[in-house]
């Protein structure tokens, strides 16, 4: 039997159904295929970061995600570093990942402390309203055949049963391992090391009560023993636990878990064992992330240590810059060049997040052992002093990455009209609202109390905080190419401050494409935001300079 149908997404892991839920959002037919039948309880991603909280909300799903998060609302979000759980405690980073609100903040939804697999769970809900898009969960992706304008996927089901369905578009978002890539030849490139480590998932009755440290997210154990990461999974009996950089010689799955849990803990620790997860940290990245009509999103295309918490969330900024470009290819209104925008734009971001992800693994607990550090008396405290301050110093980053989450720049897009001002620093750890086109759009909390987002949509806004509303011009250009534009009109002193008095337009993703004066002529640079041409884009992006 064959199938025809726009999209045919391989993987229906976060990033899978982050990009169905766009396509979808955008009207676009598509297939999810997923081998597995059943969600992993392993809960790899445990943070759903400020940006992806953004993008959940603009998915409608940002509060039921909260809602169904297992650690409590008043769960303080801490990072404690410490030599055992019931050790001596060495640094403290109070609400670290910036979980809590707080006035004045420059996005409208915090970060969330929620494991994988609820939001996996929400969106697999959420995607069972959207009619154009089809779940087929137990069906894997076996071969793939590009040839005249569309692809020839063979799948297969669980009973051995094989398929054939035509897509015109084919997206990888299979993870590490990712059969798209090996099928349409692409390498990855690895860059640096590659490391063992053990993940657990552990009921632990009493083990929240055992210690002395507080409520926090993270406890990071710093002892030769067992230099390890744990933290409650939920706001009972349940915690996870990674054993990291595991020397050479030991098998992580030869690790005693008992005994690496005791030591951990200091102390005895009754438990039963849920789930064991060994896992490699390593940085790659793929060398092209699109031949002809199949395309790679999340960790299909990139992979590096976790520590900083990326990798899902920077698969979901994936999903939704190529979701709403495939849907304007799709629906005409696109040229080439702004597919080609795809790994233009992300590229840069996901290089600057593996050199992050990198430089936080290259200081581990297993880094910050010193002589002495579990000693009573003044030398301990002295060592353990010394310890903490260097953790301070050096750790502080990796848990305030609001920058690198926040502040990248779509510097070198073909689909992005420059502005001629200077791009401001960027340093990571600090974040500066930016209306220069290629920067995330500012936030803003209108004067009557909703945020300015929810205003866009979910395709292009054409902003306008000045008090003259007809852009009739815009929308008339904006439809003689088929472009779906939304005028919002926002005279409001809030959203004045922060945008000016000009015009900026808006992409679907939330990123601005061009800023400037009302007598600008719409067509020219609608031309280049939607990728017409490349030569058209280099003459309207100078004609608009
Ligand atoms: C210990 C650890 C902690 C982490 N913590 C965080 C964190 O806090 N925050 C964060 O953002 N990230 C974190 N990550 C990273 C995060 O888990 C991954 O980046 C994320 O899972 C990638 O999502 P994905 O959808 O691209 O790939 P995956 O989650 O790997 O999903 C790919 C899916 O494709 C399916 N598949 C594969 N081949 C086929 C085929 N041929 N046909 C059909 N289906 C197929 C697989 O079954 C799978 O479900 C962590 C990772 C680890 C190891």
């Amino acid at each position: 039997m064959k199938t025809e149908i726009d999209v045919l997404i391989c993987g229906g892991g976060p990033v899978g159904l982050g990009l169905a839920t766009e396509l979808g959002r955008h009207g676009v037919r598509c297939l999810l295929v997923e081998r597995r039948t059943t969600t992993s309880l392993q809960p790899r991603a445990k943070l759903a970061n400020i940006r992806t909280m953004e993008l959940l909300r603009r998915w409608g799903v940002a509060d039921e995600v909260r809602r169904r998060a297992p650690l409590p609302a008043d769960h303080p979000s801490d990072i404690v570093f410490a030599t055992r759980l019931r050790g001596h405690e060495l640094a403290r980073f109070p609400n670290a990942l910036s979980t809590a609100r707080r006035d004045g903040d420059p996005f409208p939804e915090p970060a969330q402390q929620v494991p994988q697999y609820v939001i996996e769970d929400v969106l697999r809900e959420r995607l069972a309203q959207q009619p154009a898009v089809e779940l087929r969960r137990g069906t894997t992706l076996k071969a793939l055949d590009q040839r005249d304008g569309g692809v020839i996927c063979e799948l297969q089901d669980e009973g051995g049963v094989r398929s054939t369905v035509e897509a015109r578009w084919v997206v990888g978002a299979d993870g590490a391992r990712s059969t798209v890539r090996d099928l349409i030849g692409v390498e990855m490139r690895q860059l640096g090391p590659v490391t063992p480590n053990l993940g657990l998932v552990l009921r632990a009755p009493g083990l929240a009560e055992s210690h002395a440290l507080g409520r926090a997210v993270h406890y990071w154990i710093v002892n030769e023993e067992a230099p390890a990461i744990m933290g409650p999974l939920d706001g009972g009996e349940v915690w996870w636990l990674q054993a990291t950089a595991i020397p050479d010689g030991v098998a992580p799955e030869s690790i005693d878990v008992a005994r690496l849990l005791e030591q951990a803990v200091g102390g005895p620790a009754p438990h039963e064992l849920i789930a064991r997860d060994p896992w490699l940290a390593a940085c790659r990245i793929a060398d092209r992330y699109r031949v002809g009509r199949a395309l790679l999103v999340g960790d299909a295309a990139h992979v590096h240590p976790p520590m900083g918490g990326y990798g899902m969330n920077m698969g979901f900024g994936d999903a939704v810059d190529l979701g709403w470009k495939l849907a304007g290819v799709l629906a005409g209104w696109a040229g080439e060049v702004l597919l080609d925008s795809y790994e233009a734009e992300r590229r840069p971001v996901h290089k600057r997040v593996i050199d992050e992800a990198a430089a936080n693994y290259r200081l581990l607990s297993n880094d910050l052992v010193v002589e002495g550090l579990e000693d009573a008396g003044d030398a301990g405290e002295a060592a353990r002093g010394a310890v903490g301050e260097r953790i301070v110093r050096d750790k502080a980053r990796e848990f305030r990455s609001i920058g690198v989450q926040l502040g990248a720049r779509l510097r070198d897009s073909p689909v992005v009209i420059p502005d001629g001002t200077a791009e401001p620093a960027d340093p990571g750890d600090s974040y500066e609202p930016c209306l220069r086109p290629g920067h995330r759009a500012p936030h803003v909390w209108l004067e009557d109390g909703a945020a300015l987002y929810d205003r866009f949509g979910g395709e292009h806004a054409l902003l306008d905080t000045g008090p003259d509303a007809d852009r009739g011009d815009w929308l008339a250009a904006a439809a003689q190419r088929g472009i779906p534009l939304r005028v919002v009109h926002v005279p409001d002193a809030a959203a004045r401050a922060a945008y000016g008095e000009g015009l900026a337009l808006v992409r679907p993703d939330g990123y601005v494409a061009w800023r400037g004066e009302a007598a600008a002529e719409p067509g020219a640079i609608l031309d280049v935001v939607r990728g017409a041409s490349r030569a058209a884009a280099t003459t309207a992006a100078e004609a608009a300079r």
